[in-house]
């Protein structure tokens, strides 16, 4: 599940609390939201040398998922094609990695 912070005066959504709304100026006026976790991936790279944490784990597909509630974040994906605009769930988080498959 991913927790996000929306505007409580435009409704925009953001992954990290902030004081200061970027979309409508509105200050310190947000309340947490559960986020859906689906979204299209914005873009995406394959990683075949990985850090040594995850050395095992190469290659992998390493993917900017743009969330339905507007924010990006990074992620895996860890089942089908990459391909850009293509839709994604969240399928876990695991070590504060986010997993997305392709639905
Ligand atoms: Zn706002």
């Amino acid at each position: 599940m991913i927790l996000g912070y929306r505007c409580r005066q435009c409704d925009a959504v953001y992954l990290k609390k902030s004081l200061l709304c970027r979309r409508c100026s509105a200050r310190d006026n947000f309340e947490q939201a559960q986020l859906s976790g689906r979204g299209k991936i914005y873009s995406f790279s394959t990683v075949h040398a990985a850090p040594a944490r995850f050395e095992k784990e190469a290659p992998y597909v390493l993917a900017i998922i743009e969330l339905e509630e507007g924010p990006r974040l990074s992620g895996r994906l860890s089942q089908g094609e990459p391909a850009i605009e293509a839709e994604v769930e969240l399928q876990k988080i695991e070590n504060g990695i986010h997993f997305f498959k392709r639905v």
